[in-house]
């Protein structure tokens, strides 16, 4: 099936039923092609339902090619903030009244990794949103189809609807029960890949990261479970092995053996470790030539600041091995504004990069992030770094020749914060800006929301309970004051920040 040039394989059945279905990804297509949230939506809900699936630039279904508007749920799924106002502009465009008070249909229900930490801006328009995991959430929402209404889901603890504001983060206890697999192939997109993915969250806590603090505890996928999800897969085409430090997976060697059937196999991180030499040339041998590596920041000092507890020398060695492997490119991604960070911090950084240079001889590509202060993570409540203080240590930034480099752009910092951060004010705020063209700095305070700390700490998002408590939060702050580390997460043995062995009402076992 050719959809926008863009060929399909479907490697489900068609259903019919009395309800349409479209899972909605406010982003391009092909990034919606390459997203596993709408895979595993994806196989959720097509196993019963008429679905589709559209994107921001794609407002007709791509199998049956029906208008979005003909839908009666639509699904969005969204993991990165400023997606909020693409969500938006997606039911302007479409003539789907945006306002929930004022709409009867189709119904819109919200989740992903962006709307389980902070829902609350889009709550002017959706009526339910999702705090937790697909697997978890979407039987029961699927068995009250019928009957929809928000009233019905005040008693779930993940709801969040205009009746009720408070939730809690559910998740897969078991990923023997994950659908995180893809739906679909396309042989014709950019990123032409089948994923799994192999592991949820992270066992290493970086103090930054909501990746892995609101997906913890960190799980692995049984292999059982990943050979039967391989089985749909064409051979000779690519596998990509998605999750935070795919290669720490307990059961990895025996994921590579049974993954021989593919052409590359892609691990989406590869954690720096100089133990995992073997692992490494298996992969080359697959055909891998690019590796990504995540130092953070080129300082000792501040690498412990953010719970990453690794020294120069170690990534350096790593760094030899992929070249002596005959890796041909090299991805770094570090970072600019972390919390306590100072122009010493990146004067080491340069001197990395430098070092990084004389040792590998393929391509090497560095991406500077800036840091955002995320909810449900040690530094929520941080502020984002000024525009000066942004631009002076920009100017410090030395990139060695040879060394390809991209900076994050400030703009695009500032509107991922306040998307994190605001509650239903700013979705309100964004609506008059688009409707009555009013300048959306006057009618939210929106340097208060990015700059002040007392502001951060009583917003909305407090009331979302990732389920690591809050005390562990204030200690990993203390802790990053005086470069102290936290040990890996151990889920069988530690109760550290409180999530494991909470019992039933904080797990789902499906
Ligand atoms: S309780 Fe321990 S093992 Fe479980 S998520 Fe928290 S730190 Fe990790």
């Amino acid at each position: 099936m050719k959809n926008n040039d863009i060929e399909i394989r479907w490697y489900s059945e068609f259903v019919h039923s009395k309800y349409k279905l479209g899972i909605v990804f406010p982003d391009s297509l092909n990034n919606a092609i390459s997203n596993l949230a709408v895979h595993t939506l994806y196989r959720i809900l097509s196993a019963e339902f008429y679905t589709d699936i559209f994107s921001k630039d794609k407002l007709t279904g791509l199998r049956t090619g029906l208008k979005i508007q003909d839908f009666d749920f639509l699904f969005f799924s969204i993991d990165y903030e400023p997606n909020y106002l693409d969500a938006i502009q997606i039911l302007l465009k479409s003539g789907i009244e945006p306002l929930r008070e004022k709409r009867n249909r189709p119904i819109l229900i919200g989740g992903g990794a962006a709307i389980s930490s902070n829902p609350f801006p889009l709550l002017p328009f959706f009526d339910l949103l999702c705090i937790g995991e697909a697997e978890a959430i979407l039987p029961q929402i699927i068995s009250d189809l019928e009957s929809f209404s928000p009233e019905n889901f005040k008693e779930r603890p993940w709801a969040v609807t205009d009746e009720k504001r408070t939730a809690r983060r559910v998740f897969l206890s078991d990923l023997n029960y994950s659908n995180s697999f893809i739906a679909f192939y396309s042989p014709t997109a950019t990123f032409k890949m089948n994923l799994v993915e192999v592991s949820r969250s992270c066992p290493n806590k970086c103090r930054f990261c909501l990746l892995s603090y609101n997906h913890l505890p960190p799980r692995w996928l049984p292999i059982r479970r990943y050979e039967e999800m391989i089985k749909e897969f064409p051979e000779g085409t690519d596998i990509g092995l998605v999750g935070g430090s795919v290669l720490d997976h307990p059961e990895i060697e025996g994921i590579l053996d049974l993954s021989k059937k593919f052409k590359t196999i892609n691990p989406s991180s590869i954690k720096i470790n100089t133990n995992s030499v073997q692992m490494l040339e298996k992969l080359r041998k697959s055909g891998l030539n690019s590796v990504t590596i995540a130092p953070e920041t080129g300082s000792e000092t501040l690498r412990k600041v953010i719970n990453k507890d690794i020294k120069n020398e170690e990534i350096l060695e790593f760094i030899k091995i992929l070249n002596e492997i005959k890796f041909k490119n090299l991805k770094l991604y570090l970072m600019i504004g972390l919390p306590f960070e100072t122009i010493y911090d990146i004067i080491e950084t340069n001197d990395f990069l430098r070092k990084t240079r004389e040792l590998f001889k393929g391509s090497i590509e560095v991406t500077f992030s800036i840091f955002v202060p995320k909810p449900h993570t040690p530094f929520q409540y941080f502020p984002l770094l000024s525009k000066k203080e942004f631009n002076e240590k920009m100017n410090k930034i030395k990139i060695p020749p040879g060394i390809k480099a991209h900076f994050g752009n400030y703009r695009g910092a500032t509107k991922q914060l306040l998307f994190s951060r605001a509650g239903e004010e700013l979705g309100n705020a964004i609506y008059e800006n688009i409707t009555n063209k009013k300048p959306l700095e006057t009618l939210i305070d929106i340097e208060s929301i990015l700059y002040d700390e007392e502001t951060a700490k009583r917003m909305p998002f407090n009331l979302i309970d990732s389920g690591v408590n809050i005390d562990f939060l204030k200690g990993e702050i203390n802790k990053s004051k005086s470069g102290k580390t936290t040990p890996r997460c151990v889920p069988s043995k530690c109760n550290l920040c409180g999530i494991c062995n909470q019992g039933p009402n904080n797990s789902r076992k499906v």
